[in-house]
């Protein structure tokens, strides 16, 4: 069981604080997504989990053993860099075994096993390729090979797609969860693309500013976010400032009653932001709904983005191409969100 427990991990470059008092349970076996915008931690995070940064406090358990001072090369971790680093000296067969090479296995095993993980990966026949030779999701497939030499008990990928192009990258992240439903290795992947980590994960953490901001299942955290940073960060959404009444939000001076569905994260009386997501966004005629104009109206092949402006905010609303409103640009027209899927955050 290669169950990973976070306590209180923590990683300080002097005054700086990376890494803030994480603390979370990885179960055995999933498929975790850390995500957060740039310089948020997550790369540290996932050397402290790697052994390769010393944390400045806090535990790491794996499989309940304690690992927090195992060094790197003596946790069964398979690990793969942003950047690949693959050798272009080697053939693409002993880059995959590079690995089991520098634990001494033998020249014959090597081999056998580079051969199985290229098959994997569907590299079948390319052993013998040097790296120059092989494409950027070729390379790609390489590194995760080898990152799995050592049939790791933990697998952990640092942004392992981002220098692919939109198509192959959307081919290789259903592919990578394949891999990994497959061999039910334990993952963490690290990626700053919450479309990636939405395709991929059966966890995602959301971090900023060195503090997880939330954990919790894909849709579970598109659906409710736990605070606006959040609900801004996974997918889209409109946030619109408003109080908080007991059952009812004031919006610019409209009140919008609350159903017992919607979710409420802050108390009576605080400045709070209310969230809905674009597909939760209908319109209507101006006399029924919040007023509002039509700025902008844009076709994205499978959806319509309906743009607004409501009292100075700014609101998008999305439809199916099927249930494109009949507005044009300049027209006023009645906003309302959906009953149920509306989410009051603290501001
Ligand atoms: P990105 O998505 O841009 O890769 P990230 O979320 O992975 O970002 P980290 O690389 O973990 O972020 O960096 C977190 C913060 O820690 C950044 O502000 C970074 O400048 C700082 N940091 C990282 N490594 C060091 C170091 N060795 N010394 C000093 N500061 C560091």
């Amino acid at each position: 069981m290669t169950e990973l427990s976070l306590r209180g991990l923590t990683k300080r470059f002097g005054t700086f604080t990376a890494v803030d008092d994480v603390t979370l349970d990885i179960p055995d076996g999933s498929f975790v997504c850390l995500l957060g915008p740039s310089g948020c931690g997550k790369t540290t995070l996932l050397r402290l989990l790697a052994g390769l940064e010393t944390q400045s406090a806090g535990r790491l358990v794996v499989g309940g053993q304690d690992q927090t001072d195992v060094p790197p090369d003596k946790r069964d971790f398979g690990m793969v860099f942003q950047s690949l680093a693959l050798f272009p000296h080697l053939t693409v067969a002993e880059n995959v075994a590079y690995p089991l090479a520098i634990r001494g296995r033998p020249k014959a095993e090597r081999r056998r096993r580079a051969d199985e993980l290229l098959a994997l990966v569907q590299l079948d026949g390319m052993g013998d390729r040097r790296i120059h030779q092989l494409s950027g999701g070729q390379r790609q497939r390489v590194a995760i090979a080898r990152g799995l030499a050592i049939d790791p008990s933990v697998f952990l990928l640092d942004e392992p797609l981002s220098a692919l192009d939109a198509n192959l990258r959307e081919h290789m992240q259903v592919e990578l969860r394949q891999l990994q439903q497959r061999l039910g290795v334990t993952t963490v992947v690290v990626t700053h693309d919450q479309k990636e980590a939405l395709t991929m994960a059966d966890i995602v953490i959301v971090m900023n500013k060195g503090r997880v901001q939330q954990v919790g299942a894909p849709m579970e955290v598109y659906r409710d976010p736990a605070n606006a940073f959040v609900a801004g960060f996974i997918g889209t959404s409109n946030l619109l400032p408003c109080a908080l009444h007991d059952d009812a939000v004031d919006v610019m001076g409209h009140k919008i009653a609350l159903a017992p569905e919607d979710r409420v994260k802050c108390a009576t009386g605080d400045d709070a932001v209310l969230s809905v997501r674009p597909e939760d966004v209908r319109l209507t005629d101006a006399e029924t709904g919040l007023p509002a104009r039509v700025t902008f109206i844009r076709d994205l092949g499978d959806s319509v983005q309906v743009m607004l402006d409501f009292d100075g905010q700014d609101v998008t609303a999305l439809f199916a191409p099927g249930a494109r409103p009949d507005v044009a640009q300049g027209d006023t027209v009645g906003l309302e969100f959906a009953s149920g899927n509306r989410v009051v955050l603290p501001a």
